[in-house]
């Protein structure tokens, strides 16, 4: 069910952006570690005005973020109920999230203070 779910969710940097922005897996780093990040932390993908974004979370938060969404939607199998998690809202660890929208993904708004405002 978690690997499953691993492919439903994506992650949405909640820094402020115009839009929606999607954060990607990528490597960060000289050990080259897997992070979820905004696309805005890189120069290319920033027009000269914009301001550099720090927000990422690591594989590790990604995967208490799926634990989290699917204690949820377990809880609500165990019950026999169908639900929808639009606008459930959460923090873990400094890392506030938020879930904007759920059809055949569930699409996460996140904002890492640790990262962000370091
Ligand atoms: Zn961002």
């Amino acid at each position: 069910m978690v690997s499953h779910l691993w492919d439903k969710i994506e992650l949405y940097c909640n820094n402020g952006h115009d839009g929606l922005v999607k954060m990607d897996l990528v490597p960060m780093g000289k050990h080259q570690t897997l992070y979820y990040a905004c696309p805005k932390g890189f120069d290319a993908n920033r027009n000269e005005n914009e301001p550099m974004c720090r927000n990422r979370v690591s594989v590790k938060e990604f995967e208490k973020i799926l634990d989290h969404i699917s204690s949820i939607l377990y809880d609500a199998e165990m019950n026999n109920e169908v639900i929808n998690l639009q606008n459930i809202k959460w923090t873990q660890k400094g890392i506030r999230c938020y879930i904007f929208e759920h059809n055949d993904k569930i699409k996460v708004l996140v904002y890492n203070r640790n990262e962000v405002e370091k």
